[in-house]
């Protein structure tokens, strides 16, 4: 196992197209890593950089204490399970994960404990001696993990491997590849653009938009405190609502409603007077209790919760979720507030949260 850093890492693409800019990390020995954003971010770019499969521009690539930025892919002592597992359809099972051995002339025994050993984590051993296509999707996926375990990498690299899979099988797998990193207690770095599995499976997550990372942190740090507006609507589903607005004493104004803030946040904007803000508020931080006029277009109910759509003063479109099953109907008024706790606030011009 490893502590990976990534020191200014840069990738121009021949043509120029410059496709990740300035990353910075250094991953602990064992911390599980979930890059997520939109496709072409970077994500994908940026880790076939740490695997060696792409040439890093510029920057600084640590692997266990040693500089591998130049070092050829087979010496990094990384594995890599990717969304197109390709297994070999006319190898067994056990043939498929002992490969990577048997092309290094391991010995025979050593590869059997160690094929046994991967398929005793995974909950393959009954499956060793069937032949791929006789397996379902989400175990196919767990036979190209076993072929990564078996070579007890310092370094685990996951390049969306749930995409293929139906919704089921990908929240299943999501629990599986937990179990996996708490048994193999391994440095692992995942790529995503599903802002769900990024919050479930990160010790730490990297969240990236064109080329940029946008923030560094846990998975609830990202929730509850986002850094800037992309981060805020990217991550969390439905995602933020938005309000543009101006600040003016202790006043959030703008066309659809008056907003009368807290002693706390109105000390916190103070040099926002007579400025233009962003106020951000989750979907389950939208309340009943206040005085924005809210009109019900839409009411889903998801049997543990209800997502309640419609529009603020006939214009702005804002999504709330209420914790019972409720029975509004297309028409219906609600006076909604937020939850003074969770109110978010971002720079208009720059998109930074105000702290
Ligand atoms: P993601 O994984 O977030 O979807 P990628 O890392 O695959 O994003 O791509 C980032 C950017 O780099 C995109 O603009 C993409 O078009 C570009 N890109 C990816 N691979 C290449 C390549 N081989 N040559 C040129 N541009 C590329």
């Amino acid at each position: 196992m490893a502590n990976v850093s990534l020191q200014h890492i840069e990738k121009i693409y021949d043509g120029g197209v410059q496709a990740v800019w300035d990353f910075n990390i250094d991953i602990n020995d064992g911390e599980f890593i979930v890059l997520v954003g939109p496709s072409g971010c970077g994500k994908s770019t940026t880790l076939r950089m740490v695997a060696g499969l792409e040439d890093i521009t510029s920057g600084k690539l640590i692997i266990d204490g040693k500089d591998c930025t130049r070092v050829p892919p087979k010496d990094r002592d990384i594995a890599m399970v990717f969304q197109n597992y390709a297994l070999y359809g006319h190898m067994t099972i056990y043939e498929n994960m002992a490969f990577s051995l048997t092309l290094r002339k391991e010995n025979k025994e050593i590869i059997h404990r160690k094929v046994m050993a991967a398929a005793e984590i995974l909950d393959l051993k009954t499956q060793l001696n069937k032949k791929p296509k006789q397996l379902s999707g989400g175990q196919r996926q767990r036979v190209a993990m076993g072929r990564a375990i078996v070579r007890n990498p310092k370094v685990f690299l996951f390049d969306e491997p749930l995409s293929n899979l139906d919704a089921k099988l990908r929240g299943s797998m999501r629990r599986e590849i937990m179990l996996l990193h708490k048994k193999l207690n391994a440095t692992m770095m995942y790529v995503t653009h599903d802002q769900t599995e990024a919050l479930t499976l990160a010790d730490r997550i990297v969240c990236m938009s064109m080329g940029h990372v946008q923030q560094i942190g846990k998975p609830i740090e990202l929730y509850e405190h986002p850094a800037n507006t992309f981060v805020a609507t990217f991550i969390g589903l439905p995602p933020m609502n938005m309000f543009e607005g101006k600040i003016e004493g202790n006043k959030f104004v703008n066309e659809l409603f008056t907003y009368t803030l807290n002693d706390e946040h109105t000390r916190m904007l103070k040099d926002y007077d007579g400025k233009e803000v962003i106020l951000g508020v989750r979907p389950e931080n939208m309340t009943r209790e206040g005085n924005i006029p809210f009109t019900v277009t839409n009411n889903e109910n998801l049997g543990m919760n209800t997502l309640v759509h419609g529009k603020i003063a006939d214009k702005k479109i804002v999504v709330c979720k209420f914790a019972e099953w409720s029975t509004y109907k297309f028409g219906d008024k609600i006076k909604l507030g937020f939850n003074e706790e969770k109110m978010n606030f971002f720079d208009k011009e720059t998109t930074l949260a105000i702290l």
